[in-house]
């Protein structure tokens, strides 16, 4: 997302996930809980470092405005990726996972917003958008389907068993 932006986990910088993962989201709105520019919910009995991304996605659906800065930052960056994919692949629906994906809220329908300003129209106008449902699993679930995947292929392209004599 941006290549001057703060490190990843991964070792690079900028990537979405700094923006727009749980932890994101989290470490958003620590900083304006410090601020204490905003009025929030999340202040409540909470201290440092223990605000999660699945509780800034609750309160945000609450109406929290704090917490509604955050997912709209978040939703901003995620839109702006889900564009990109729309865009260059075309896909038939952008499924929101990890944990944050579940919560009830704004979320999804805000990054659908932004998707919508930065994706070719056509291509926007044939996906749809929804919550996944694997929650925490959900990376290694993939994994665990990709080496299936690969498994199945290859076990179909081995030629079967001459006849013996
Ligand atoms: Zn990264």
């Amino acid at each position: 997302m941006d290549t001057d932006g703060p490190i990843c986990g991964c070792g690079k910088r900028g990537c979405l996930h700094v923006y727009a993962s749980g932890g994101a989201l989290a470490r958003r709105a620590e900083i304006f809980l410090a601020d204490e520019i905003l009025p929030s919910a999340l202040k409540t009995g909470k201290k440092p470092g223990r605000v999660t991304g699945e509780e800034v996605c609750a309160a945000a659906a609450k109406g929290d405005v704090l917490a509604l800065d955050c997912v709209k930052e978040a939703a901003h960056y995620l839109g702006i990726a889900a564009a990109n994919i729309i865009t260059s692949y075309n896909p038939d629906k952008i499924v929101l996972g990890g944990p944050i994906g579940r919560i009830e809220g704004p979320l999804l329908e805000m990054v659908a917003q932004v998707a919508k300003s930065w994706s070719m129209p056509h291509a926007y106008s044939a996906v749809s958008f929804g919550q996944g449902i694997l929650g925490d699993s959900v990376g290694a679930l993939g994994g665990a389907c990709r080496v299936l995947d690969l498994k199945l292929s290859l076990a179909s392209s081995v030629p079967p068993p001459s006849p013996g004599p």
